[in-house]
């Protein structure tokens, strides 16, 4: 058994971590070519574009693929029709009304890290990643984030104590489908799931109304958004959370070394 502190086994966790992010998407983005939809009409598109406060991308547009790349690449053929890289809240408000306006299907995207495809459309793909701000109140133990924000701005905005949010392992997950799914980590056999320190909400709802969500108002929507899975409400703007103390104590952890499939059987079994 080592011991280590806490700084070393964040940077531990941030160098593999970062080494699988930017493992995924590569693969994703140069094993496709984009392809043309044809179900939504370009006159509509060239509507949203002028609408939007961020960029639009259509197919064959530079960073189409990158933007629209799954975390797994078994989703590859899902291709959106466009992506609304949104720059704000209204942004988000106005993809909503546009796709309701015009009978297209929306998916949000935050950190991008589903497995299952979750955030793949052949609608419209809504991209929130610039909503990554990141408020820490040290004095209330509170800390607000933009609905895209990543486990990595958490681990840079509290590296050095004495509060953290107990959040996922891979610094590429974002906030959004990370506590909207639970959320679990390193801490969390003591310190609880992500969702169980959300304390408050912003979300677009399908009908494009934005409203604010805690424990009593909206308080339905505020319990499903604690485990209830990422995009089914709506597409969550920012989360507000408590924070807990960082522990005192040393951090112990144990590494198990083996060399083919023998030798794991009997290194766990021992
Ligand atoms: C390498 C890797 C490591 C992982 N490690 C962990 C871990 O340690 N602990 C853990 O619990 N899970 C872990 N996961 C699973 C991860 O938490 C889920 O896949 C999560 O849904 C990814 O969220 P995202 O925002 O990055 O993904 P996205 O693909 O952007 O979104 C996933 C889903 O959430 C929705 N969504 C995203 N943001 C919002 C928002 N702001 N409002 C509403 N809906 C939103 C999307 O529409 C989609 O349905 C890991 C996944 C990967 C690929």
């Amino acid at each position: 058994m080592n011991t280590l502190s806490r700084r070393s086994l964040v940077s531990t966790g941030a160098a593999s971590a970062l080494a699988l992010g930017t493992y995924i998407n590569p693969l994703a983005v140069f094993a496709r070519q984009a392809t043309p939809q044809p179900d939504v009409d370009v006159s509509a598109l060239d509507d949203l574009r002028t609408r939007l406060n961020g960029t639009l991308m259509l197919p064959g547009d530079s960073g189409y693929l990158a933007a629209s790349a799954p975390a797994n690449g078994r989703y590859l053929d899902i291709q959106p029709a466009a992506v609304a890289r949104c720059a704000d809240e209204a942004d988000v408000v106005t993809c909503i009304q546009w796709c309701n306006e015009n009978g297209v299907s929306p998916v949000g995207r935050g950190g991008g890290h589903s497995y299952a495809g979750f955030s793949t459309t052949t609608g419209l793909m809504i991209d929130i990643r610039r909503l990554n701000s990141m408020a820490v109140d040290t004095r209330e133990g509170m800390v607000t984030c933009g609905g895209a924000a990543l486990n990595n701005d958490f681990f840079i905005a509290t590296e050095d104590g004495p509060l953290f949010l107990p959040g996922g392992t891979c610094l590429g997950v974002g906030m959004g489908g990370l506590t909207l799914g639970g959320g679990i980590g390193y801490n969390a056999h003591w310190a609880g799931l992500t969702c169980d320190h959300l304390q408050a909400s912003r979300i677009v709802t399908g009908a494009g109304e934005v409203l604010d969500i805690d424990g009593s108002t909206n308080s339905d929507l505020y319990w499903a958004c604690r485990g209830g899975a990422g995009g089914n409400f709506g597409i969550n703007t920012s989360f507000t959370f408590d924070l807990v103390e960082v522990p005192q104590d040393g951090i112990a952890y144990y590494r198990f070394e083996w060399t083919g499939a023998d030798a794991a059987f009997a290194t766990l079994a021992a």
